[in-house]
């Protein structure tokens, strides 16, 4: 079972707009068994529209095709496709619904005909009905193949896969179980991990992929089976994961979840053993506490957080003494420590993160070297701090310092 996913859009082209629907959209599909075979974007263009199409219908049962849905650019996916389809568009009365009942509750001006015209659908489709927005989905089939359309908008295109097209895929196709179980391994580089493991790789049998993911200073390891048997997949799995474990005893970190980042790992924890987190961010500028928030439920265990970034601002909003700052730096262990004493203390919470560092390209109130950044770590009973040198380009300094603070904190939070 294999689908294609084409998304639709120029400002995908001119990078513009990062292609997030392909990754969320296959990554939907893989849990329920079906296997991207190529993902495409092309232009709101009719010609480029119909080829990506055609090549598609060659190649997979499944096409899904996000974007070019807006009332704009007069309606060019949904005439291409009814093209494709011999076919032609008729006003959809759910849909014009639809649209009417949004409008009224964003007290939107009067009905344009473009805004209309969104209720058309090609006479073959099943409508899928967007709730969040004015441009339906449709289903088209034509043999054992299906043709899902889109729209563009994230949020719109998430809840239409979620909640209609994956259930109805479930339905219609019989598909074979696939599993990804992905291994964090932290410190050691990609080649003396491979050489470590490599008798180990080449006795895998056929059926079970291995791929080396490796990410700003740790490595995902992530192992794929498929089968139809649930239970086989899963226990040929944990056959070879147990054959893995004695070779990176020390590294092997823990699994990535289901969403696949460590902020919602240590989430989880936080919440499961129901322990609160302070954040005080300086080079990393906010990027922790926006990593957090962004996973529903972070109130659970986040209090919140500081951008100290000037030097002042650490004396005044977190009360780091002025005299450590002038004794040590504002890039060092003992600020680090200070900071994160400090959160913890103005937040009552449990665990505290704080990084300090100079991310470049030019020095700032240190003098300490480009790319030196302080991480601590502050509970209760203790405080401490590790130093990196990330390099000399900010965008790495400032990820790789993420990182490396979601490490220590992952590391600390699952000490008991
Ligand atoms: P039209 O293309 O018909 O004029 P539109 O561009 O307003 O309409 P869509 O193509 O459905 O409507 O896209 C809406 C918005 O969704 C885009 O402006 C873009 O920001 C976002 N978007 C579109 N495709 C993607 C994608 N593949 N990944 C992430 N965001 C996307
Ligand atoms: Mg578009």
């Amino acid at each position: 079972m294999q689908a294609e996913i084409i998304t639709i859009g120029d400002e995908l082209l001119i990078g513009q707009v990062i292609d997030t629907n392909s990754a969320y959209i296959a990554k939907q599909l893989n849990k329920i068994g079906i296997s991207v075979y190529q993902i495409t974007s092309v232009q709101d263009d009719r010609q480029h529209i119909l080829k990506a199409l055609k090549d598609a219908e060659e190649h997979v049962d499944i096409v899904i095709i996000t974007g070019g849905l807006g009332p704009t650019k007069d309606d060019i996916t949904k005439k291409t496709i009814a093209e494709y389809f011999n076919d032609h568009l008729i006003h959809d009365a759910a849909v014009l619904k639809n649209i009417k009942a949004l409008w009224r509750q964003y007290n939107r001006q009067k009905l344009l005909q473009v805004n209309k015209d969104q209720a058309l659908v090609p006479s073959k489709a099943v409508v899928l009905m967007n709730a969040l927005g004015t441009a339906p989905g449709m289903w088209m089939e034509r043999s054992q193949k299906t043709f899902i359309s889109l729209p563009g908008v994230p949020y719109e295109m998430q809840a239409l896969v979620s909640e209609q097209v994956i259930p109805k895929l479930k339905v219609k196709y019989h598909r074979p179980f696939i599993l990804h179980k992905t291994l964090l391994v932290y410190g050691l580089g990609e080649s003396t991990l491979a050489n470590r493991i490599a008798s180990w790789e080449d006795a895998l049998p056929g059926h079970i992929k291995l791929a080396y993911l490796p990410n700003l200073g740790k490595m995902r390891l992530r192992l794929s089976a498929k089968g139809f048997e649930v239970d086989k997949v899963k226990e040929e799995v944990e056959i070879q994961i147990q054959k893995l474990m004695p070779l990176i005893k020390k590294e092997f970190f823990g699994f990535e979840n289901e969403e696949g980042n460590e902020e919602a790992v240590i989430a989880k924890q936080l919440t499961n053993i129901g322990k609160s987190l302070a954040i005080a961010e300086s080079c990393t500028g906010g990027k922790l506490a926006q990593l957090f928030t962004s996973i529903a439920g972070a109130s659970q265990y986040l209090k919140g957080g500081v951008v100290t970034y000037a030097t002042q601002s650490k004396i005044d909003v977190l009360g780091v003494p002025e005299a450590l700052i002038n004794t040590y730096s504002v890039v060092s262990a003992e600020v680090a420590e200070a900071m994160a004493k400090n959160v913890l203390r103005l937040y009552k919470s449990d665990y505290a993160i704080a990084t300090t560092g100079n991310a470049g390209p030019t020095k700032g109130d240190s003098n300490v070297q480009i790319g030196t950044v302080f991480i601590a770590i502050a509970t209760k009973d203790k405080v401490y701090s590790k130093s990196y040198n990330f390099g000399n380009h900010r965008a790495k300094v400032i990820g790789k310092a993420v990182s490396k603070a979601l490490e220590m904190l992952q590391k600390e939070i699952f000490k008991n």
